[in-house]
């Protein structure tokens, strides 16, 4: 490493030469390591750090270029300078070739010492800068990877302890449910009016609380990567209309109009059936919920490129922007007469899951006080891609 007073070793058998380049060096505020022998040098770079190594290329004893190549062995940042008479010009370009930084015809000129010395260390200190800072680099990327595995590790955790828990949950309640709508029912024994309004408060609540249990373990299986998806090549006209029509008497009791626009001729998705009527549902229930009586609530589906794109669309209550992106986040519902009324707020992260674990996107547009419009792709089956091939495939953008 360099020092702040910069540490030059100079390896000369002509004293002279010696003694002027020392004293230059020694003037311009360096430590300078004035030898003789070239065995003394080698001994020297191995005992000793250096910034710099000035050697004169033919020394007696041994070569320049040994030189040159240990202390380059034993400090990669080292700058070695060679010094060479006419003579052996090409000897000193072939060390620079082999990692000099640069060599010195004599008789040596001050000037361009002082000048290649201070521009060498230059060199070095940004060299040193930049290794470090490629090390930092390096440390700060490994403790985000470690980091980055932990927050997996803890998600995976929290999904199969939420997994569990939510398990054990229901039991006892499906017991709740049971029993209350059997006492309901009068199985236990006739019941007054009292008893009937506590115990459809019970199944109520116990049913809500089921609802949130159902969304918590599902979503937590399809966040663990415990849901295998069942892909089939599927027709989504078909889907829909089902979907439509076991949803029609929700609609009906708010006098709400569902309409259906399928593209013709929509070639088949790869997809998981019943977890796509599970999206659709979900999707639908909240256009139903967030619109007033007697709205509009349209499905579309059309094609793009090599995906499907499928909107749920109502002119209900709409959206604020800014809560446009955290209506995904789990748990988090706008404050709304209708959202106050149940629900929740797993929906829309549970069907983003689904929707991503596809291959596809969920998003929304909406104007507050207008509409919404929620819109997601599927891929369609490979076969529909391939024999499509040329056009524009990619509707994620
Ligand atoms: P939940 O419907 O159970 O509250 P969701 O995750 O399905 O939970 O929806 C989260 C929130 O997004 C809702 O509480 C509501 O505020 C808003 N939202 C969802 N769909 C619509 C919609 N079609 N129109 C207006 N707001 C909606």
């Amino acid at each position: 490493m360099m020092s702040e007073t910069a540490n030059i070793l100079v390896v000369e058998d002509e004293a002279d030469t010696r003694a002027t380049l020392s004293s230059i060096l020694e003037d311009t505020g360096y430590k300078v390591t004035q030898l003789e022998k070239g065995a003394e040098a080698l001994e020297s770079v191995r005992s000793r750090s250096f910034d710099v190594v000035i050697t004169d290329i033919r020394l007696p004893d041994i070569g320049g270029m040994e030189i040159l190549e240990l202390a380059k062995e034993i400090n990669p940042e080292v700058a070695v300078v060679m010094m060479t008479g006419y003579a052996s010009v090409e000897t000193a370009i072939e060390a620079v070739n082999q990692g000099a930084y640069a060599y010195f015809v004599k008789p040596v000129n001050p000037d361009e010492i002082k000048t290649t010395i201070s521009n060498a260390l230059k060199q070095q200190r940004l060299s040193l800068e930049n290794k470090r800072l490629v090390e930092n680099l390096q440390r700060s990327n490994k403790l985000l990877l470690e980091a980055n595995e932990e927050v997996q590790r803890a998600t995976q955790a929290k999904s199969e302890f939420l997994a569990n828990v939510s398990h054990e949950l229901r039991t006892p309640l499906n017991v709740i449910i049971g029993f209350s709508q059997l006492m309901m029912d009068g199985a236990s024994g006739k019941i007054n009016k009292e008893q009937r309004r506590c115990l459809s408060d019970i199944l109520s609540g116990s049913e809500q609380l089921l609802g949130l249990i159902n969304d918590v373990l599902d979503l937590s299986k399809v966040e663990s990567g415990k849901v295998e998806l069942r892909l089939t090549d599927t027709v989504l006209a078909d889907v829909i209309e089902w979907v439509a029509n076991t949803m029609t008497p929700l609609f009906a009791s708010k006098k709400q109009t569902l309409d259906v626009e399928v593209e013709e001729g929509l070639p088949p998705v790869r997809a998981d059936e019943a977890r796509i009527k599970q999206v659709l549902f979900n999707l639908l229930s909240n256009s139903n919920k967030f619109t007033a009586d007697g709205g509009k609530i349209k499905i579309e589906a059309v094609r793009d490129g090599a995906w499907s794109q499928v909107s749920v669309i109502d002119n209900g209550i709409g959206i604020k922007e800014e809560e446009q992106e955290r209506i995904f986040e789990p748990f988090y519902r706008v404050d709304s007469p209708a959202t106050r009324e149940g629900g929740t707020g797993l929906g829309l992260t549970l069907t983003r899951q689904i929707i991503e674990k596809h291959g596809g996107r969920l998003w929304v547009e909406s104007q507050y006080g207008k509409g919404s419009k929620f819109t997601f792709t599927l891929p369609l089956s490979s076969s529909e891609e391939t024999r499509d091939e040329g056009k524009d495939t990619d509707s994620r953008g």
